[in-house]
């Protein structure tokens, strides 16, 4: 199939050729042919899925008929729940528009409203924005939404796991009746349907896998360790593995800044992204990871969400993710693209049942290798998976699988690997915390 037999045009094909895209991905050959027709759409699809662009083509050639925006006024409005995705999201919006004569604009908080505002002044044909900062805007009369014909909900999942639900019921309370609705979310959870229904009218539901095989490509592994002993150990691995570049993953702002300052003075250079740092300070971080001046990013998972990195060879989890989901969002990070990666967690006594509750999940347990010097004194059991696994949260589990080889969500334990001269949980005394772990 070809981007051409989607219903898109000449300037949009062109920009798509020069971005180096041949062959549509799932959700683009579904999503671009019914938002061009001006259907709803509610897309179930993670980043690397080339959801972005499953929305935005259409959006684009939607738009490149009709009227341009009036003054102060916007036609499509694409909201996301991070600062870093509406950045990413507007790249595109450029990239793939760069032969159209409409204009866009991108919207967020924490940096200097005016310059927005006087964006705004002009009208643009997108915008992209987080949900506060555009309520500010309209407050201040900034932006008028009476010309809406298009909007995006990206990422609703997440948008409501940050609590952004009153914004956005605010904000579709003010947007015309009449318009087209675009979804997207990696699960579909009673909240996201039940925001939904408010929502979207007879929409096209689409499901798809992640574009590449993630989690059957990841290599994960469990270095039991104790707390104290962490940031001591992610320093060895770092140093004696030569890895170059790498994404931490810290539970707490504070925690992220520690850890990224205590690296540094190891000489490893790091950065750390979380919502309490600049818009400034976060890009540059970012860009630097990027190209490679910082090998180590430690981010909080909503810093982290949605950031296009591509390739990534190393994950870890400094600290087990609140939330298991957030586990598979994390490790989505690495073996991207087809690419081989490996994710590894650090994880003390104090996270055993994260951790359970993590390879419930994914009905899997993981590799547990114990690293020479750092053997915990407290051990970290294995999980007992249940035979007929009953998940509570099967839709979940089931978005990440079927890309990859979990097909069925079966049962495949593989946490008795023994690797090298490690060996599993290390300390005596381990078979009893087994059963105790299976109740927990
Ligand atoms: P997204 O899921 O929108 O974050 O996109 C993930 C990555 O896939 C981005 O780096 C895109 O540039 C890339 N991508 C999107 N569509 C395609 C395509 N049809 N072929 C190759 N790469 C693509």
């Amino acid at each position: 199939m070809s981007f051409a037999s989607l219903g898109l045009s000449d300037p949009i094909l062109q920009a798509v050729t020069a971005n180096g895209y041949d062959t549509p991905t799932p959700i683009q050959a579904q999503a671009i042919p019914a938002i061009i027709e001006g259907k709803d759409v509610m897309g179930a699809a993670q980043t690397g899925t080339g959801k972005t662009a499953g929305f935005t083509l259409p959006i684009l050639e939607r738009l490149s008929q009709g009227e341009r925006a009036k003054s102060n006024h916007i036609r499509a409005l694409i909201l996301t729940p991070t600062r870093e995705l509406a950045a990413q999201v507007h790249e595109s919006v450029i990239t793939y528009g760069k032969h159209l004569s409409l204009s866009s604009a991108v919207v967020f908080g924490g940096v200097k409203i005016n310059p927005q505002m006087m964006k705004l002044r002009r009208g643009v044909d997108i915008l992209v924005a987080t949900p506060g900062r555009l309520l500010d805007l309209h407050n201040q009369n900034a932006v008028n939404f009476s010309q809406v014909e298009v909007l995006v909900l990206d990422e609703a999942d997440r948008m409501l796991d940050m609590g952004f639900i009153h914004d956005i019921k605010k904000i579709l309370a003010k947007l015309p009746t009449k318009r087209q609705n675009l979804l997207f979310s990696a699960t579909f959870s009673n909240d996201i349907r039940s925001l939904a229904k408010g929502m979207v009218n007879n929409p096209v539901e689409i499901s798809v896998s992640p574009r590449n095989t993630t989690v059957e490509l990841v290599e994960q592994l469990v270095h039991p360790v104790d707390k104290a002993q962490k940031s001591a150990l992610l320093t060895q691995l770092i140093q004696e593995g030569d890895w170059h570049q790498v994404l931490v993953f810290t539970r707490t702002k504070h925690g992220a800044n520690k850890l990224a300052k205590q690296l540094d003075s190891r000489g490893i250079r790091s950065a750390a992204i979380h919502g309490n740092k600049s818009q400034a300070a976060r890009t540059k971080a970012l860009l630097e990871f990027k190209n490679g001046q910082t090998p180590v990013l430690v981010a909080t998972d909503i810093a982290a969400r949605g950031l296009d990195i591509e390739q990534l060879p190393h994950v870890v989890n400094f600290d087990l993710p609140n939330v298991p989901e957030d586990y598979v969002h994390r490790i989505g990070r690495t073996g991207r693209a087809g690419a081989s990666g490996q994710a590894v967690s650090l994880v003390s006594a104090d996270e055993v049942k994260l951790l359970s509750g993590i390879e419930k999940l994914i009905q899997q347990v993981l590799t547990r290798k114990l690293i020479d010097g750092f053997e915990p004194n407290h051990s970290v059991p294995e999980t007992r998976l249940s035979a007929n696994p009953v998940s509570n949260k099967p839709k979940k589990a089931k978005v990440w699988n079927n890309g990859g080889g979990r097909s069925g969500g079966g049962n495949r334990s593989q946490g008795n690997q023994r690797s090298g001269n490690t060996n599993v949980n290390g300390n005596s005394g381990n078979n009893s915390p087994r059963a105790k772990q299976a109740s927990g």
